[in-house]
This record gives C-alpha cells, sequence and structure tokens, in this order.
C-alpha cells in the first residue's frame, strides 16, 4: 500500500481510533494507544477532535489497580440508518454506532411495481427515521435497491423484478435533503452486513447468496466488496442452470431464478399447501411435512448446489452464507440437499476449503444499508477496510 500524503494517514489513523470505540468501549486512551501502537500523543489529539466533533464522551473513571483511574470514552448517541426498497415493501432501520438497533419498520406498497407507490413508501420510511432522531444526531442514510446501479449517471440501469424502478435517477427520487446519503445494489447490502454483524465477520472472504424474489450474490473479497467492471458482480442467479429452461425475467432461458427464487418456490408450494410469505411463519412445519413440497425444495437445493459449485471453481470463498427467508425457515433441510449435491459439481479441493452456511442475521438488507453510512465512518475507501 502506497500512502498519499499526511492527510491520508490521519484518516486511517481516525478509523482505527473509532474502531477501537467501537469495538472495545468503553476504553480508555492508553488503552487506545496500547491496542493500536499509535502513539499516546496522537491519540490524546484524535481523541481531542473526536470529543468536540460530538462523536465520543468521557463517561467516569475506572481505576486501575497500579497506577492513576483511567477516563473511559463510549460513542455518543449517534446514528445511521439504512431504507431497503423490495419488490413487496420498504424497510427502515436506524442503529447506532455499535449497531444496535432502535428503530425498525416495514411499509407494504398500495400497488406493486409503480413508481410513485414506491416513492410514498420511500417517504413514509424517511419520516419515520426522524420521528425521534434528530437530523444532527444521523450520520447518514444508506439505500439498497433491488437493481444494478450505474454510481456514475446515479441511475438504476436494470432492474428484472422491479421495472418501474429502471431508468431512475436516484439521487432526485429517492434523497434525504441534509443528510449524506450511499445506495447500493441489495444483496451487495445483503453482504456487507454479514461483513459488519454476521457470519461474514472473521472472514477476508466470503459471498452471501441472497434468496429473494431475486437471486443475487455479494462478494466480499479482502473484507471490501466487489463490485466487477460495472457494478453487475455477482448476478449468480443468472446463471443457466437448465439449457433451453424455463423464461426467466431477464429475456434469457434456463436462469437459476426463473426456477429457485422465492416468489416461484412459494408459487409451486401453493398448489399442496396455501401459503405466502407473511404466512410461512405458521405453515414450515406443514410445508416440511409434505411430500409434494419437499420435493419442491429438493429440486430447488440441487439447481442451487449447480449455481453455488460454480462460485466455489471460480472464486474458492472461505464461507458461502445463504441468506433470504426461504432458508429461515427451509435453510437446514436445502443445506443438506447442497452439500449432499455440490461436490458431482466442483472440484474437491475447492470444496475442502469452503464451507457453506445459513444466514442467522436478522434485516440483512436494510443493516447492510446503513452499513454504507458506518463505511463512511470507520473505513477509508481504497485504503482501510475493518
Ligand atoms: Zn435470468
Amino acid at each position: 500500500m502506497k500512502l498519499k500524503n499526511h492527510s491520508l494517514i490521519k484518516s486511517i489513523n481516525r478509523a482505527i481510533v473509532l474502531n477501537k470505540v467501537r469495538t472495545k468501549s468503553p476504553i480508555s486512551r492508553s488503552q487506545i494507544a496500547k491496542e493500536t501502537g499509535l502513539d499516546k500523543k496522537s491519540i490524546t489529539n484524535f481523541v481531542t477532535m473526536l470529543l468536540k466533533e460530538g462523536l465520543v464522551h468521557e463517561t467516569g473513571k475506572i481505576g486501575a489497580s497500579a497506577g492513576r483511574p483511567s477516563t473511559m470514552l463510549t460513542f455518543t448517541e449517534k446514528f445511521v440508518s439504512g431504507i431497503y426498497v423490495s419488490p413487496e415493501f420498504v424497510e427502515v432501520i436506524v442503529i447506532d454506532l455499535y449497531g444496535r438497533i432502535d428503530f425498525h419498520n416495514k411499509i407494504k406498497y398500495e400497488k406493486k411495481n409503480n413508481l410513485n407507490a414506491v416513492k410514498k413508501a420511500f417517504n413514509s420510511a424517511v419520516k419515520g427515521i426522524f420521528m425521534n432522531h434528530k437530523a444532527v444526531d444521523m450520520l447518514g442514510i444508506g439505500v439498497a435497491f433491488p437493481g444494478i446501479i450505474d454510481f456514475e449517471k446515479s441511475t438504476i440501469i436494470e432492474a428484472v423484478n422491479m421495472n418501474c424502478l429502471e431508468g431512475v435517477d436516484y439521487s432526485e427520487e429517492f434523497t434525504v435533503h441534509g443528510v449524506d446519503v450511499f445506495y447500493e445494489h441489495s444483496p451487495h447490502c445483503s453482504a456487507l452486513a454479514h461483513k459488519w454483524f454476521g457470519s461474514g465477520k472473521n472472514f477476508s472472504d466470503f459471498m452471501v447468496i441472497d434468496i429473494t424474489n431475486g437471486i443475487g450474490a455479494g462478494i466480499i473479497n479482502n473484507r471490501r466488496l466487489f463490485h466487477g467492471a460495472g457494478n453487475y458482480a455477482g448476478e449468480i442467479g443468472h446463471i443457466t442452470i437448465e439449457k433451453n429452461g424455463l423464461k426467466c425475467r431477464c429475456g434469457n432461458y434456463g436462469c437459476l431464478e426463473a426456477y429457485a427464487s422465492e416468489d416461484i418456490i412459494l408459487e409451486k408450494i401453493n398448489e399442496f399447501v396455501t401459503v405466502d410469505s407473511d404466512s410461512l411463519e405458521d405453515r414450515y412445519l406443514e410445508i416440511l411435512a409434505n411430500n409434494d413440497c419437499k420435493k419442491i425444495l429438493n429440486d430447488m437445493g440441487v439447481q442451487l448446489a449447480q449455481a453455488l459449485a460454480t462460485s466455489v471453481n471460480l472464486l474458492s470463498p472461505k464461507v458461502i452464507v445463504l441468506n433470504g427467508l426461504l432458508i429461515e425457515y427451509f435453510g437446514d433441510y436445502l443445506l443438506e440437499v447442497i452439500n449432499n449435491e455440490i461436490g458431482k459439481y466442483c472440484l474437491k479441493k475447492c470444496l475442502d476449503d469452503t464451507k457453506i452456511t445459513t444466514s442467522s442475521l436478522q434485516y440483512s438488507h436494510v443493516i447492510g444499508a446503513a452499513s454504507l453510512a458506518l463505511s463512511d465512518i470507520f473505513e477509508v475507501n481504497e485504503y482501510y477496510y475493518i
């Protein structure tokens, strides 16, 4: 890493100090110095700056058995928010700088795939954020969209499951005045959430397969999100699993998404057990006891295994995390099928180094969206990632 100048080093050291407060608070200045290896004078300067900015505060002294008692530091009550625009609803969350949830809500659309209805729900979500939080305490808002984003033109270029967003300039239509707003593709947010707070926390390279009404992946490479050349990286839902197969919403035939996405699986299950995404909690045991439904889930597992094998061969991630509503209820069943099948499609050595697991993180899309704002505080773009 070539450090450009003094201010870059300062930004990185500031992020290092902030991360110590995030992970170890209450923590004293001398403890930060000891754990970061930075000299005490620099720590004193950083802390003075953070106190002045109102990001940290002193919370009294804790006595050491030998020597002077230390003044401890923690974050003040500052927050970041996440908003997830999905084909079914807009979800919103407010978390503090430690990631603790302070507010959460879901707003269903009056009309599906309608831009005005989506904007109305988005504005209600924003209202919710500021109902109990002052603008001055809100350090940033992240927004997750189900479509692929052109960051340069601030436009959603493709959203096969939510066409009403295609061509939309989000910086005009989905903005929040007076706060920094960050945007990202929703499966990418899901991966970021797992990096900050989920099963990817301790791994430098992993991926999250996000199964909603679309299927997408977020790839974390060396602790940072991998976008690819045009932010398309991770479109695992459009891997062909069946030559000349069913028509997919993208226009091609035989894509994984045409077989194994949430709405399609629920539609198939509905032939045998009446269920929708809201009633899954009450019905999933009945579904697991039904042989026809089990066959549907079995096929889904085999199809996922085929697509996952490609990822294992290509990227060799340490962990693959399966995420989504169907995984929440049928994750164990699907995992067993996948583990039995995947070896048929990938190299044994690649597979030995990859663990496939299911997510236990709640609200991953909105938390991931909020983490875009956390990244602005705790990471230095291109140079320092937690
Ligand atoms: Zn497709």
